[in-house]
């Protein structure tokens, strides 16, 4: 089969391939690009398979980056667009379920092709618009399916992370998974944990943010694949009502995480023991354990103005769209900015008055100094204050009178 017309992206990369060929050898574009295209959605990056080494590569460009060029994949720089470039090559070993032991270059297109992991991933665009196809991809794209390339028993037990692979595509595709893929998921499953956390959280991640998130959950859920994933064997029920409930993905990594932590309903450790668990940076973890308890407050309608100051408007409007999404109560996104912009203050630093201004009063520094500048922020946020300077100033000193 053959493209009429193809995206921009390929044809401003088109003068890359033109240069390979000139020089002698094959270069196609292959994997995700090839089958978005088909598949009518937008492209984020164009993979260059081709039959010269990395060398005879490097040779033929003027700036090159050698990002993974003991697998082949050397960085051709063009414009100000990066493509990664890779040799055709074949992988053997596999001895540790998730790298292979050796990787050996060839000069056969369909050897490569043969190597990748479903056949919806293993088709090879020409410049021209023809399409090569030995592993039967069309059908399986037209037909909405997922199988493996091969023997899915053998390719799952070569790379486990392929199953989480699989699970990613059907939520991101409204893919069905083929059954006997699935059937080498449900005998493969364990071996997901000989992989690193941190690839299986890539591929989780991208489960949930799919469009389609149930397509993925049911098998995830089903082949049992969740077990072998950081904690999750104890909250089989909650994934389950997961998956009934979630007719769409969500928007980022930290809703999605707030999502699982209200599920599960876990406490702010338990939140910290789960996310260190599957390897997420602090950034992350934090953010997680303050939008979920704004979800609880969303859910149960006890927003107050603290509930408010202390999320801040990004991780409210994600806690607002994890309420949503689980079904439970909340509010309509535009309401519940305003209601934030609405506030006197959005952080201590907008308070009219400074630990300078107090001491300048008389006010020894000390923490007596920190407890009065934290009770005027939680009244100035409560709206029991004005913030205006003088009101501040005697507030404070009459609290830390009477504290004393
Ligand atoms: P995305 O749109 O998410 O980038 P993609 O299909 O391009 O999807 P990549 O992870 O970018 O996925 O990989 C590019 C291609 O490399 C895949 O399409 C597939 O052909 C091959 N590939 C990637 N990971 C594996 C793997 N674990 N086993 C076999 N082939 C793989
Ligand atoms: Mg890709």
């Amino acid at each position: 089969m053959k493209i009429e017309t193809l995206p921009e992206e390929f044809i401003k990369a088109q003068p890359i391939i033109d240069t390979i060929e000139a020089a002698g050898y094959e270069a196609y574009y292959v994997g995700g690009s090839v089958r978005d295209t088909l598949l009518g959605l937008p492209i984020h990056d164009v993979d260059i398979a081709t039959s010269a080494y990395p060398e005879e590569v490097k040779s033929l460009f003027n700036r090159t980056v050698d990002t993974g060029i003991e697998h082949g994949t050397v960085m051709i720089l063009d414009h100000g667009t990066g493509y990664e470039t890779t040799t055709f090559r074949t992988e053997s070993g596999y001895q540790d379920y998730r790298r292979p032991d050796s990787v050996k270059f060839v000069r056969s297109l369909k050897e490569d092709l043969n190597r990748r992991d479903f056949t919806i991933n293993a088709l090879a665009l020409k410049t021209d618009g023809t399409i090569i196809d030995y592993f039967d991809g069309l059908t399986d794209l037209k037909n909405h399916r997922i199988r493996a390339v091969g023997d899915p028993e053998k390719r799952f037990n070569e790379d486990a992370l392929r199953m989480m692979r699989a699970v990613r595509f059907a939520s991101q595709l409204n893919f069905k998974i083929d059954s006997e893929t699935i059937a080498g998921i449900e005998h493969h499953g364990s071996l997901l944990t000989k992989i690193a956390v941190e690839r299986i959280h890539v591929e989780f991640v991208k489960m949930l943010l799919g469009q389609w998130p149930a397509m993925g959950l049911d098998v995830f859920m089903e082949t049992g694949l969740y077990q072998y994933c950081p904690d999750f064997k104890a909250y089989s029920d909650q994934l389950d009502q997961l998956r009934n409930k979630l007719k769409s993905g969500l928007s980022n990594e930290t809703a999605v995480w707030s999502l699982i932590a209200a599920t599960f309903n876990l406490s702010w450790q338990q939140i910290n023991q789960l996310l260190k668990h599957w390897k997420s940076a602090n950034q992350l973890i934090e953010d997680v354990q303050t939008a979920t308890k704004a979800v609880q407050a969303i859910s149960t309608q006890s927003v107050d103005a603290w509930v408010l100051y202390q999320t801040g408007k990004e991780l409210l409007v994600i806690a607002n769209e994890v309420a949503y999404k689980l079904g439970e109560s909340s509010y309509e996104t535009t309401a519940l900015i305003a209601q934030y912009d609405a506030l006197q203050i959005h952080s201590k630093k907008a308070l009219a008055i400074t630990g300078q201004d107090l001491m300048a009063a008389g006010v020894k520094p000390g923490p007596q100094l920190g407890q009065a500048l934290n009770y005027l922020e939680r009244q100035v946020v409560d709206g029991q204050l004005t913030n205006q300077n003088q009101v501040l100033l005697s507030t404070a000193i009459n609290y830390l009178n009477e504290k004393a």
